[in-house]
């Protein structure tokens, strides 16, 4: 009889790194998959990690750490992401690459890579060269009021052939005016509206999507340690495309996939709202 101290049930991007580690710690691993090849999604995925603080940005004289990427992620995810996963994750990111450089995996970061939609997969595309310009402004011009504007350009095309790097933005504006802790009878109103515009991105084939343009709402009112909170998505209820893809369509995978590829759309970040009420203890 076979004795085992860890039973792994799929050999994915979880279950691998979790049966090595345990291995090399000394316990009898089962690993059991149950497709004939091991790697899950790992065979699809992008194989984009983040990880802030590693040898390959020293290599490049770029300056970070894992509490530059904690405060990303708080940022980006406004303080909704669980603050205790994040700093497990950002804390272990850099560790991860350097033991996967170590066991020889090679990274592309020289390299573009796209989803090809026909293969269900991403392919590396070749070098690509981005030149742009990125200005941004912040006022204040009477106190509690700031007034942020930030415009990006950039060119992003493949070195070897001069073409248009697809889905790349090349133009994209934000802005903003946000009024912090405002006293407004017993309450204190922090409140923003922030502006997007998307200019077209360029497609495969040739194609160019749609320019983009949202807005979104947050309204906090304090008092005392209570808040109650407003934010809303896409104020205007406009509706864009965020991705355009070509492929054969397969809705129904008891039929045979469809043979002539079509254009199909993902939508935009709908009309949304969330309200929050807190308190400070
Ligand atoms: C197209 C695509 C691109 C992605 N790109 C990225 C990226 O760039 N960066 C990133 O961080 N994440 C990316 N992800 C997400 C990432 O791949 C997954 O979040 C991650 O692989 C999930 O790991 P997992 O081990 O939980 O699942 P999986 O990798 O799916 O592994 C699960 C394994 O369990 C097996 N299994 C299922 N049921 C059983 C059973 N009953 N018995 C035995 N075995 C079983 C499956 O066959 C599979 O091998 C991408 C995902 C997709 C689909």
């Amino acid at each position: 009889m076979h004795v085992h101290d860890l039973l792994v049930l799929g050999a994915g991007t979880a279950g691998l790194p979790a049966a090595i580690f345990a291995a090399r710690r000394g316990l009898r691993v089962l690993l059991v998959e149950k497709l004939d090849r091991v790697g899950g999604t790992l065979h699809v995925a992008q194989g984009q990690l983040a990880a802030a603080g590693t040898s390959l940005q020293r290599e490049r004289g770029i300056e970070d750490s894992p509490e530059l990427h904690f405060a990303d992620v708080m940022r980006i995810s406004r303080g909704t992401a669980n603050e205790e996963m994040v700093r497990l994750a950002v804390g272990a990111a850099a560790g991860t690459i350097e033991w996967l450089r170590a066991a020889g995996f090679a990274t592309l970061v020289t390299d573009e890579i796209v989803f090809d939609h026909v293969a269900a997969r991403y392919v590396a595309t070749g070098s690509t060269r981005r030149v742009g310009v990125d200005a941004g402004v912040s006022l204040r011009p009477v106190p509690l009021l700031r007034i942020d504007a930030d415009l990006t350009w950039a060119d992003g095309v493949y070195v070897a052939t001069g073409e248009a790097i697809p889905y790349a933005p090349r133009l994209l504006v934000v802005g903003g005016a946000y009024a912090e802790r405002l006293p407004v009878g017993p309450v204190l109103l922090t409140a923003g509206l922030r502006g997007v515009v998307l200019g077209p991105r360029p497609l495969p084939g040739g194609f160019a999507s749609h320019t983009a343009v949202s807005a979104d709402l947050t309204t906090t009112v304090t008092h005392g340690p209570w808040g109650l909170t407003l934010d809303i998505d896409n104020v205007l209820g406009n509706q864009w495309r965020d991705g355009e893809f070509v492929f054969a369509s397969r809705w129904d995978l008891d039929e045979p996939a469809a043979e002539l590829p079509v254009r199909h759309f993902t939508a935009g970040t709908p009309l949304a709202a969330r309200l929050a009420v807190s308190r400070r203890f």
